[in-house]
């Protein structure tokens, strides 16, 4: 290591004792302490000359006295040493204000350190990162002593790691947390801050049957084709960005999903276009080594106004939009529809109350009267259930069953009904002694039958209520009996031997056939109540459709030959429930005989029923 440039001379000024009239401390020293003081001097000119840091000595006005070689090494030229210029350039303390004033009050004694991390210019034009600390020399001597540290190695390090963690290693794309940094600062920043639109647009995409392409052809594959997918989402958001201030932001946010973000949006237009663009983009086949693949994908699309979302909120939505693009048959892009959303909230929200629901009592029973054809007197009931929600109001079956069958729910509501339908239908018996007890019909879903023990249920309520099982009857849908070998076979032959009735509701719409369904232990059938509309024009000016009544006739006639009876649907008008008592259906149910009702007008309609008695021979 050479001395430094300004030769020993200056090294010896910098450590000779700042010895002056004014300071009487120093005028007092002995000769020892003198020659201590000089001792330091030399023990500190060695160590400043050979220490692994770039140094420097600058006076009380900010000029570099001395400098060690490595200080020389990074900002000097032969042509221009270091000393005798302004350190606070060299080293550039004075292009913030906070740093500036710091390194003046460290100048002026007032203050012990200065630490900070610089980007500066080499003389030979690359730039570098310092770490840069300015401390007072040791008492006695004038000036500060500046210290510089090249950081430009770790913090390229640190950047490579940052960027390791930021990006995907297969796609080479930002990931989902670089992804959700820059959706986080675009939602934070203000728009009057950079002029924008102060909207944020995303196309959240998911390939479609990419599971199926990675389980048969294997990861390797599977991984090109993403890296290749990303390739060409690159280019599209290339493309978009071509005429605008930045490119949209594509990341992989994990395994077959990939993000674009657009910062500063247009609005939905530009944001479809973007999606288009990309489902075509993706539309051409694959080539990877030699195979040919083809992949389409689905996109949900979402774009607002950033102030009014969160990055969650923004996700969610994307999230849900991208189900529907699925669910409405994948390989399509489909905009975020509030509406649709506010449907499926609500979806939510009832599932979740459903079993609280069920715990407060929300529920009760109405009963819809089942009458005789020939006769038209009341033979039954059938119990239907409703809810009044606390806050949607009254909710008809076809809203929340499907939930609660999906999310298993039904399963202690069914017993609940059936409870109470069974203990209705006793007190009706006991009320009116000396007539002839009414039936009552409960609907049984596939998932009772599978998730519950339904036969033990229904045992344990007839013990419970009283009520006689041939006073019960069960339906059942086509569907929960269909194929009804093991389970639901065994439920159906343990109901019939109590002597419990088991009726199939809405018969018709599913596959069963009649011979199929003779050979189950079934009582009734229970025309859909479409078979039934089919007869609605007679006597509105259109003439009936034979061929529906043929079908029908044929029906009834070989639901008879198999020992069932038969109970028709939404009968509504009398003409309807002419013809279907002249082709010998034997029940009816529907608008025409009496909407569902509260139990206690049960009563009332049992005087009344006789005058249904239509066409009676
Ligand atoms: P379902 O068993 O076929 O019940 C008949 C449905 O048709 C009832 O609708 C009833 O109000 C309606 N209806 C009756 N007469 C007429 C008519 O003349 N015209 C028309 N257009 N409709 C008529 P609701 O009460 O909304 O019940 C719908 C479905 O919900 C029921 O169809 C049944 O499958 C299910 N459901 C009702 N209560 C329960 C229950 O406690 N448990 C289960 N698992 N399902 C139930
Ligand atoms: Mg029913
Ligand atoms: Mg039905």
């Amino acid at each position: 290591m050479s001395a430094a440039s300004e030769g020993p001379t200056a090294a010896a000024d910098l450590v000779r004792p700042a010895v002056t009239d004014s300071d009487p401390e120093a005028s007092r020293r002995t000769g020892t302490e003198v020659t201590r003081a000089t001792d330091a001097g030399a023990s500190f000119r060695s160590a400043f000359a050979s220490a692994p840091l770039a140094m420097a000595v600058v006076d009380r006005d900010g000029l570099v006295v001395t400098a060690n070689d490595n200080f020389t090494a990074l900002f000097g030229t032969a042509a221009r040493p270091p000393a005798g210029q302004v350190a606070a350039e060299l080293v550039d303390l004075t292009s913030d204000g906070r740093t500036w004033h710091a390194y003046r009050e460290v100048l002026r004694g007032r203050r012990a350190r200065l630490r900070c991390t610089r980007r500066v210019k080499h003389p030979d034009g690359h730039a570098m990162w310092v770490q840069v600390t300015v401390a007072p020399l040791h008492e006695g001597f004038q000036g500060v002593l500046l210290s510089v540290a090249d950081i430009s190695a770790r913090r390229e390090l640190q950047a490579r790691l940052r960027h390791l963690q930021m990006h995907d290693p297969v796609t080479r794309l930002p990931n989902r947390t670089l992804f959700f940094e820059r959706l986080t600062a675009a939602l934070e920043s203000e728009p009057e801050e950079r002029g924008s639109t102060g909207r944020i647009g995303l196309c959240y995409l998911d390939l479609d049957g990419f599971k199926a392409i990675n389980d048969t052809l294997g990861h390797r594959v599977g991984d090109r084709l993403l890296a290749a997918v990303a390739e060409r989402l690159t280019r599209c958001a290339d493309e978009a960005g071509f005429a605008r201030a930045g490119a949209p932001l594509v990341a992989r946010l994990g395994g077959d999903e990939f993000a674009l973000l657009v910062e500063d949006s247009t609005g939905t237009e530009q944001l479809a276009d973007l999606a288009e663009s990309v489902l075509r983009a993706l539309r051409a086949p694959f080539d990877l080594s030699g195979r040919r693949l083809s992949v389409t994908a689905s996109v949900g699309v979402v774009e607002r106004l950033a102030a009014d979302t969160t990055a969650t909120g923004l996700m969610q939505a994307a999230d849900t939009t991208l189900y529907w693009a699925k669910a409405d048959g994948k390989d399509r892009w489909t905009l975020f529809d509030p509406e649709r959303n506010a449907h499926r909230m609500t979806r939510q929200a009832l599932a979740s109350t459903l079993r609280p629901g069920i715990e407060r009592g929300e529920f009760r029973l109405e009963y819809q009267p089942l009458v005789g054809m020939a006769d038209g007197r009341l033979r039954g009931v059938e119990a239907l259930v409703r809810w009044d929600h606390p806050q949607f109001g009254i909710l008809t079956p076809n809203r929340f069953i499907g939930l609660a069958e999906e999310d298993g729910a039904i399963v202690p509501l069914g017993r609940w009904v059936l409870a109470t339908a069974c203990r209705q239908a006793r007190r009706w018996q006991l009320e009116h002694p000396a007539e002839e007890p009414l039936f009552v019909s409960v609907n049984v879903a596939v998932r009772q039958v599978w998730d519950s023990d339904l036969v033990a249920d229904v045992d344990r309520v007839l013990a419970e209520t009283g009520l006689a099982p041939e006073l019960l009857q069960i339906e059942l849908t086509e569907s929960a009996v269909m194929g009804s070998a093991g389970r639901p076979l065994q439920v159906l032959q343990a109901l019939s031997a109590m002597g419990v009735r088991i009726a199939i509701d809405d018969f018709g719409t599913g596959y069963s056939n009649l011979a199929y369904l003779s050979r189950l232990p079934v009582d009734v059938l229970k025309l859909d109540g479409s078979f039934v509309r089919g007869f609605q024009y007679e006597g509105e000016g259109a003439p009936p459709n034979p061929a529906d009544e043929v079908v029908v006739e044929a029906m009834i006639q070989l639901a008879h030959r198999l020992g069932l009876t038969v109970t028709a649907e939404c009968v509504e008008t009398p003409a309807q429930a002419e013809r279907l008592r002249r082709i010998g259906c034997d029940t009816g149910q529907g608008w025409l005989y009496s909407r569902p009702v509260a139990p206690d007008r049960i009563s009332g309609l049992r005087a009344r029923t006789t005058s249904y008695a239509v066409g009676k021979p």
